[in-house]
């Protein structure tokens, strides 16, 4: 099949290789200049494990390519996906402008009939304001040109999006036209050994999914991270808690991590966008609310915390952070608990002394040359002679741990474990002064 992708982020880019990988035609349009230029060398611009030799691959092979002509991106694919981002606006709501910029310049262009599909994560109600504005683009040029708008939200995770895509739990397709559920069928084919993985809804139906699908998993990490502070304060460990309570399958163990809150270009956005639609319909989502109230707490512990144990005078401190993106396997720093944590810091007048394996470029470029941040080579050199250790990322590499080493690195002892990556007791015979969250004992 011959489809156009909008947008080369990381769903943009993802889709567009995966689809190419199993031997559709795919043209990829994003109306960055430098980022096409990158791609079309092959070079990939975000950090997301096999993505690479992807697209390299799929390039050489002549089954996908990447454009900023517009006129190019609507001819070429009966397939029309957006994929192009949905920041919260001012008030919260997700802004749609790139979205209905895409469909407009579809309507304004297109001469054949199109499937336009909603990869992007859109509220209730897009698709129709999509329509809308393809049918208003045709209207002003006095055509009647026949086409579909369906919605097909993308589960993928950063990190995994690869492995996701392709090996999808669920593909999710929003429409009530038979024509467009057999080319979506035939679309995803050769993914669906399955038939029930591919799940036709109504259009409001799937834009609601994502939300909900989002909101979900951004309440389970809430819901774990307020048993945490709890435990802290009534001695005892939310470590044994968890163990206690995904044992029960009705709970389950996936997504019940206590840490430093959640981030990245999801999770805060579609929660914040979900709570701005329910007002629109005078509904006060409570839970959703104190979803977002916990969250933003809990980014704000690993600083309270460091300033308990270092006597509240962060001023001249210089302060050692493991990890940088908002998790592990990506270099996304959107809205990253380390990011809260830099900030206050600096704040307070303290320096940071920063390691991350992937994310450091993408710190340089959001914060630039600073004096009060060193990004270093390695793990070792973040604690030589820093004042604390603060952990915001759970990278692999950070695992294990020669407690002796670093004891004699950090100037003083302090550890501040947003991520509950090592076992207190041991790291307290050390003789570290260990804070990790929701291990109310040994304290
Ligand atoms: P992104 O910000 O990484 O990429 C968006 C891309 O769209 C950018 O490269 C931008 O230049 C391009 N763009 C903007 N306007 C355009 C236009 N008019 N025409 C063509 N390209 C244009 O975004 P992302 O992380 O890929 O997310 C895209 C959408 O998918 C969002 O709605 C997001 O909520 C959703 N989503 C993201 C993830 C994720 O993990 N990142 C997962 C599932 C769903």
């Amino acid at each position: 099949m011959k489809i156009t992708v909008f947008g080369s982020g990381y769903v943009g880019l993802v889709t567009a290789a995966c689809l190419a990988d199993v031997g559709h035609e795919v043209l990829c349009m994003d109306v960055d200049k430098a980022r096409i230029a990158r791609l079309r060398d092959g070079e990939v611009p975000i950090h997301e494990p096999g993505l690479e030799p992807m697209i390299r691959a799929n390039l050489e092979a002549r089954r996908l390519a990447f454009t900023r002509d517009l006129d190019a991106a609507v001819s070429f694919g009966l397939l029309q996906f957006i994929a192009v981002g949905t920041p919260s606006g001012p008030d919260g709501g997700a802004d749609l402008s790139q979205v209905l910029a895409v469909a407009q310049g579809i309507g304004e262009r297109m001469t054949d009939y199109k499937v336009v599909i909603n990869k992007s994560t859109v509220p209730v109600g897009s698709a129709d304001r999509v329509a809308a504005t393809i049918g208003a683009a045709l209207e002003a040029r006095g055509e009647a040109i026949d086409f579909d708008v369906c919605s097909n939200p993308e589960f993928l995770k950063e990190g995994a999006a690869i492995e996701d895509f392709t090996h999808a739990a669920r593909i999710v397709v929003g429409t009530d036209s038979p024509r467009v559920e057999a080319l979506m069928r035939e679309c995803y084919a050769p993914y669906i050994r399955l038939q029930e993985k591919l799940i036709f809804m109504g259009v409001r139906d799937a834009e609601l999914t994502k939300y909900a699908a989002n909101a979900m998993l951004a309440t389970k990490i809430s819901f774990i991270n307020e048993i945490a502070s709890l435990a802290e304060r009534l001695g005892a460990d939310v470590e044994q808690v968890r163990r206690g309570i995904g044992s029960d399958p009705r709970i389950g163990y996936h997504f019940i991590y206590p840490g430093c809150g959640y981030g990245g270009s999801c999770f805060p956005k579609d929660v914040k966008a979900l709570i701005h639609t329910a007002e629109g319909v005078d509904y006060p989502a409570r839970l959703l609310q104190a979803v977002e109230a916990v969250n933003h707490r809990q980014k704000q512990t690993l600083c309270a915390k460091l300033s308990q144990a270092l006597g509240g005078d962060l001023a001249g401190k210089t302060i050692a952070l493991w990890g940088l993106a908002f998790k592990p396997n990506t270099d996304d720093m959107r809205e990253a608990p380390s990011r809260t944590l830099m900030e206050a810091l600096w704040a307070a007048g303290a320096r940071v002394r920063a390691y991350d394996p992937v994310a450091m470029p993408e710190c340089r470029r959001l914060y630039g040359e600073r004096d009060d941040l060193a990004l270093v080579a390695d793990r070792g050199q973040a604690v030589a002679g820093a004042d604390a250790l603060v952990i915001c990322t759970e990278w692999k590499e950070f695992r294990t741990l020669d407690r002796d080493w670093l004891k004699a690195r950090l100037r003083l002892p302090v550890v501040i474990d947003g991520r509950n990556l090592y076992d207190p007791g041991s790291m307290h015979a050390a003789g570290l002064l260990y804070h990790a969250v929701g291990r109310g004992v040994p304290g």
